[in-house]
C-alpha cells in the first residue's frame, strides 16, 4: 500500500477557498523557484467557485492565472488535455482543480504526466473520483482508465457544495448508497473468484454508504449538513479505492451496469448521463438480484445449480456481441475465465457457493433490499427507473444482461446466473 499518493489535507467546511489560497501560498514558499499556481475550471464552476479561489490566490500574493474551459460537453479527452498543456509552460509548479469528475480527471492526467501536483476545489459532490490515483480518460470514442494522480489536498465549501446542481448531488447517493452492494460483490468474488480482499477497507467503505443512507433526507435536501456528509463519504470511498489499489471497495455489479450504458451514449454521441444516475439505476438492478438469493434455501441453491445448463461459448459470445457491437472482443477477452470453464472447475466452483451459501445469505442480508433501495433514492433526489436516463428497453435489457462481461469480477449476476435467477 502506497499511502505517500493519498491527500495530505481533507478540509470539508465553511470558507475552503481562503484556507486552499494558504495552503498554495504555504507550498509555493518551500518550494523555491516555483511559478504560481495555476486554476483549472469550466464555464460553470468558475462562476460557482473558480473565480473566489483565483481572487483569494491572488490576495494571498500569488500571481495565478487560470484556464477556463468553455465546452458545453467538457470531456477528459485528447482535446481538454492538450489545450491545458498549451496554457503552460514548462515551469513547476501546482495546478487548483476546481470542479468535479471531468476537470479533475484532466488535471489529474496532465499533472501525473508532468510530474506536478495538484489540489482539488471540488465544487459539487458528485462522485467519489476525487482521491482517485487513476483517471478515465475518453479515447478514440471508448473510455480508457489509465494511471493518474490524486491531488496533494482536496478542500471543498460547504455553501459551494450547497448549491451544486441538484442532480449532481443526487449522483453523489447514488455513488455512495451502492457500495453495499460493491462490497458484498467483491466479499463475494473473493470467497468464490479467489480475488483479494481486505476486510478493513470493506468496513470503512459500507460505513460510508451507511452513513449517507441515514443522511437522504438531508442530502435530497441539499442542506448544509447533508452535502457535507455526502462530501465526507464520498472522499473516504475515493480513499478507500487508492488504498486498496483497486476500484473493488466501490464498485461491483451496479457499476458494471452503468459503464456498460455509458460506452453506448459514447459511442452513438448522445448526451452524457451523470455517472451516479447510472448506477443509481445499477445499485436497484443489483438489489433485485440480492432479493432473489435471499428467498433461497441452500437445498434450493443446490437444486437450482445442479439443473442450471453451464453457459455455452458461442452462446454467450453471441449474446456479448449483440450487446457490446465493436467493443465485443476486448469483452470477450476480459471474460476467458468465465467462457473456458471446464467441467471440473465449474464443478468446484458450484462446491464452492454450496458450502459457502450460509455466508453468501449473510452477504444477501448486508444488502438493503429493492424496495429499501429504491426508497433511498427517491429520498435523494434520484432516479428510480432506467428510462429516466434516456435510454430505451431494449438497451437497459441488453445492459442487465451483459453487462457482467465487461470485467474478470465475480458478482451477484454471475452467481444469478449460475443459479438461474432471471
Ligand atoms: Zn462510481
Amino acid at each position: 500500500m502506497d499511502t505517500g499518493r493519498l491527500p495530505e489535507v481533507i478540509d470539508i467546511g465553511k470558507g475552503a477557498a481562503k484556507r486552499l489560497a494558504a495552503f498554495c501560498a504555504a507550498r509555493a514558499n518551500s518550494a523555491s523557484g516555483a511559478a504560481p499556481p495555476r486554476l483549472v475550471a469550466d464555464a460553470n464552476t468558475w462562476k460557482a467557485a473558480g473565480e473566489e479561489a483565483l481572487a483569494e490566490l491572488r490576495g494571498a500574493g500569488l500571481a495565478s492565472r487560470a484556464t477556463v474551459f468553455d465546452e458545453p460537453y467538457l470531456a477528459a479527452d485528447a482535446r481538454s488535455i492538450l489545450r491545458l498543456l498549451l496554457d503552460d509552460d514548462p515551469r513547476e509548479r501546482l495546478y487548483v482543480a476546481v470542479g468535479s469528475g471531468t476537470i479533475t480527471d484532466i488535471v489529474r492526467f496532465a499533472c501525473h504526466r508532468t510530474g506536478r501536483g495538484f489540489v482539488s476545489l471540488a465544487t459539487a459532490p458528485s462522485v467519489d473520483a476525487y482521491s482517485s490515483i487513476v483517471a478515465p480518460l475518453v479515447v478514440d470514442g471508448g473510455k480508457r482508465t489509465v494511471p493518474a494522480a490524486a491531488p496533494v489536498a482536496v478542500f471543498a465549501d460547504t455553501e459551494v457544495l450547497a448549491r451544486a446542481p441538484r442532480p449532481m448531488i443526487a449522483a453523489g447517493f447514488g455513488d455512495m448508497l451502492c457500495k453495499f452492494t460493491a462490497v458484498a460483490d467483491w466479499r463475494l468474488g473473493s470467497l468464490l473468484w479467489g480475488e483479494p480482499f481486505d476486510e478493513a477497507i470493506a468496513r470503512r467503505s459500507v460505513a460510508a454508504a451507511r452513513s449517507c443512507a441515514d443522511a437522504a433526507p438531508a442530502i435530497g435536501a441539499a442542506s448544509p449538513e447533508g452535502v457535507v456528509a455526502l462530501m465526507r463519504a464520498l472522499v473516504e470511498s475515493g480513499l478507500c479505492m487508492a488504498e486498496a489499489g483497486h476500484s473493488r471497495p466501490a464498485s461491483g455489479a451496479e457499476h458494471q451496469y452503468s459503464h456498460f450504458w455509458e460506452l453506448r451514449l459514447l459511442r452513438e454521441g448522445r448526451p452524457p448521463v451523470l455517472h451516479g444516475l447510472k448506477v443509481a439505476i445499477g445499485t436497484l438492478e443489483a438489489a433485485r438480484l440480492w432479493d432473489g438469493v435471499r428467498g433461497l434455501s441452500k437445498s434450493q441453491a443446490a437444486e437450482r445449480l445442479g439443473r442450471a445448463a453451464p453457459p455455452r461459448r458461442e452462446a454467450e459470445e453471441a449474446l456479448i456481441r449483440e450487446a457490446f457491437g465493436d467493443a465485443a472482443e476486448e469483452a470477450i477477452a476480459c471474460q476467458e475465465r468465465f467462457l473456458s470453464m471446464g467441467t471440473a472447475e465449474r464443478e468446484s466452483l458450484m462446491a464452492a457457493i454450496i458450502d459457502g451459501w450460509d455466508g453468501i445469505l449473510a452477504l444477501a442480508a448486508s444488502v438493503p433490499g429493492l424496495a429499501e433501495t429504491r426508497r433511498l433514492l427517491a429520498l435523494a433526489g434520484c432516479p428510480t427507473d432506467a428510462r429516466e436516463l434516456g435510454l430505451g428497453q431494449l438497451e437497459i435489457a441488453l445492459g442487465m444482461r451483459s453487462a457482467h462481461s465487461i470485467r474478470d469480477r465475480f458478482t451477484v449476476k454471475k452467481l444469478a446466473l449460475m443459479i438461474g435467477l432471471d
